[in-house]
């Protein structure tokens, strides 16, 4: 297959435009990332951090280690 400067013009447009929208939606994703953290960190300084946001019942310690900003138990993220 061969590409005429045209076509290949195109395709770079194209690469870039997608090397935008995954740096755009990697942005987003840290911000997010972020914010959760920074609730996390507020639930700590105010004594709220590990139980659940909607029960006030403790979040499985498993759970918090393998998702240390969730705000809510199993069961409740369950319902949700
Ligand atoms: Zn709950």
């Amino acid at each position: 297959m061969t590409l005429d400067q045209e076509s290949v013009g195109r395709l770079s447009r194209i690469d870039a435009m997608q090397v935008q929208a995954m740096a755009l939606a990697q942005q987003q994703r840290r911000r997010v990332e972020h914010a959760a953290i920074e609730a996390a960190l507020r639930r700590i300084d105010e004594g709220e951090y590990g139980y659940c946001i909607r029960c006030g019942e403790d979040i499985a310690p498993a759970r918090l280690e393998h998702s240390p900003t969730v705000t809510t138990c199993i069961d409740c993220a369950k319902e949700t």
